[in-house]
């Protein structure tokens, strides 16, 4: 995005507005992250903001500041619906295609027609919103939320709830800092967000020592049901709907398993494939290491995307014809696989 088209945001914010706030269907930090930040930043300038989620966040995000004041459209679906319909402007944070809220709420968007603002860090966007801020190299929305802010030349206006809210973005979607697009300018950011309040320390704990005991067996039940394809450099977990009930799988429980099979020693592609009875997919996790591309695989097979090193995908087979499905096209990927240098 230009810098005039900055300049136009500026000068169509800078009259009190109704905004929706709208991240993608299961928020994670950086979805979360972004929104609030957004909504407490707009509401300093009197707009009329309200961040609308497609469904609930997992615990170890419902302390968030502001957290409480988000619409969830599945559950409160006409007053969310009323809101969506009267928006001035929405904003669509973390996500570049609609389809990524939902079928219901994908509905009501594309029946609606306020000026759509898109900022985002995921490759390909599609081409539904007036302005388009979207920028893959980037390592989190929040981290654009930020520079979105500091182009509005507002970075003053960042008080330590807002802070609090792009510190745990940029936390959660880096992976404590240390995956691949995590660069200086990060760093200058996030000491940034500090001096303005943001409690490292405090944020790292709400996000990471929330472990259950049946999260903890749910993890050591991924870790048996852990394969290892050697000649592919590839591992993969799998989590059947049995096996979540037995656990008392909660939301949220299954978030970074996949990363234990990327961690292997010569492993460079990492899936975790969990069965969701209640939507009749299976939802599957990519990972990889290195020029790899699980954006690329996702979409040419699992309908899904994401990043090149980090991708979401889903299947509508049961999970042992997914499993399989996944296994044969891997011959497919032989040369890229072992060509890669980690
Ligand atoms: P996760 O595996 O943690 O659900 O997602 C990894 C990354 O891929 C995240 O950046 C997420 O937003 C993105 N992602 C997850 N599922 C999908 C999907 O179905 N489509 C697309 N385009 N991206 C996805
Ligand atoms: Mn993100």
């Amino acid at each position: 995005m230009d810098l005039q088209q900055f300049q136009d945001i500026k000068q169509l914010l800078s009259t009190p507005k109704k905004i929706a706030i709208i991240p993608h269907r299961n928020p994670d930090g950086d979805a979360y992250g972004s929104c609030l930040a957004l909504y407490s930043y707009l509401l300093k300038f009197n707009h009329e903001a309200i961040v609308v989620s497609p469904n609930d966040c997992p615990d170890f995000l419902k302390w968030l500041p502001e957290e409480d004041k988000i619409v969830i459209f599945e559950n409160t679906e006409e007053k969310a619906t009323k809101i969506l319909n009267e928006a001035d402007i929405i904003f669509t944070l973390d996500f570049n295609a609609l389809h990524r809220v939902g079928e219901k709420m994908q509905k009501v968007l594309e029946a609606v027609k306020p000026i759509y603002v898109m900022i985002d860090h995921h490759q390909e966007p599609d081409k539904y919103a007036m302005f388009t801020y979207s920028d893959s190299e980037i390592c989190s929305t929040c981290q654009m939320v930020y520079q979105f802010i500091e182009k509005l030349e507002h970075l003053n206006y960042i008080d330590k709830n807002i802070a609090t809210c792009l510190y745990t973005g940029i936390l959660t979607d880096t992976g404590s800092f240390r995956f691949s697009a995590t660069n200086s300018k990060t760093h200058r950011i996030v000491a940034e967000l500090l001096d303005k309040g943001a409690d490292n320390t405090k944020i790292y704990n709400n996000i990471h020592d929330v472990n259950t005991y049946n999260r903890l067996q749910l993890l050591s039940k991924s870790l048996q049901n852990l394969q290892v394809l050697e000649k592919y450099k590839t591992a993969y977990i799998t989590l059947s709907q049995k096996e979540l009930d037995d656990l008392n799988f909660q939301k949220g429980d299954t978030e970074g398993f996949v990363n234990y099979a990327l961690s292997l020693k010569n492993v460079i592609f990492a899936v975790i494939f969990i069965e969701d009875r209640k939507q009749k997919i299976i939802k599957i996790s990519f990972r990889s290491v290195g020029e790899f591309s699980v954006n690329k695989f996702s979409r040419n097979h699992f309908n899904g995307g994401g990043h090149t090193n980090a991708a979401g995908g889903r299947s509508d087979v049961s999970l042992k014809d997914t499993v399989a499905k996944f296994i044969d096209l891997l011959p497919n990927y032989k040369d890229e696989l072992l060509e890669i240098n980690e």
